[in-house]
């Protein structure tokens, strides 16, 4: 039977990436392989409990909806993330996966959403990327995928528009520039793509908006 580590499961308003807006079932995987600085998820590396596939896809069920996000911590470093993602897909749920970006996501089902970092120097894990991860690889499908550059300072702001440009992010998926909660606002980084007519897409996180930045389960 395949299981997962689970720190929370939670019906809320997606607030990132291109479904943003949408009623969403969110499945919070435990455990991360990173620690990044702004890390705002710090109690899913450890708490958590074991569940059966069978028994999330039972709890995504009893909520109304069609989209689902697997997160973290890190789900793809638990193998049974794929099964789950698998068989919600199969389910004719929008399933969309949010990771690091540190291991290889070549393995995904195609039909999942791939959200997937890549962590800027200030992130304080620069240089995880896993480069399999790349629309240079054969092997890896752009479709269904969204990169995602947290932005921290100018430094990490001309860093992630250098390194979307140099492997042509831009030209083949969507580019999300995030801000950093409390080191930049979301003016500046939107004073900073306007000034510098840098394509990325200048992504909020709503639920901060709606709920606050501090609250669980949202
Ligand atoms: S990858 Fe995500 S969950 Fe892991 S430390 Fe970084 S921000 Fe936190």
């Amino acid at each position: 039977m395949a299981e997962l580590k689970i720190n929370e499961v939670f019906y809320s308003i997606q607030g990132e990436t291109s479904w943003v807006g949408y009623p969403t079932v969110f499945i919070r995987t435990s455990g991360c392989n990173l620690r990044c600085r702004y890390c705002d998820t710090t109690y899913a590396f450890y708490q958590g409990e074991v569940r059966s596939v069978d028994s999330l896809i039972t709890e995504v069920q009893s909520h109304p909806g069609k989209h689902v996000c697997l997160t973290g911590g890190e789900p793809l470093l638990q193998a049974a993330s794929h099964e789950l993602m698998k068989r919600l897909c199969d389910l004719g749920y929008n399933v969309s996966l949010e990771t690091s970006g540190s291991l290889d996501c070549t393995k995904v089902d195609p039909r999942v959403k791939k959200i997937i970092d890549i962590k800027t120097p200030d992130s304080g894990a620069a240089d995880s990327f896993h480069l399999s991860n790349l629309p240079s690889n054969p092997e890896f499908s752009v479709v269904n995928t969204e990169f995602k550059f947290v932005i921290c300072s100018e430094n990490d702001f001309f860093w992630a528009q250098n390194f979307a440009e140099k492997n042509q992010l831009f030209e083949q998926t969507e580019v999300l520039f995030s801000p950093a909660h409390r080191r930049i606002d979301a003016k500046w980084l939107a004073t900073k793509i306007l000034a510098s007519k840098c394509p990325a897409r200048l992504q909020t996180q709503l639920h901060k908006f709606i709920w606050s930045a501090h609250t669980r389960g949202v």
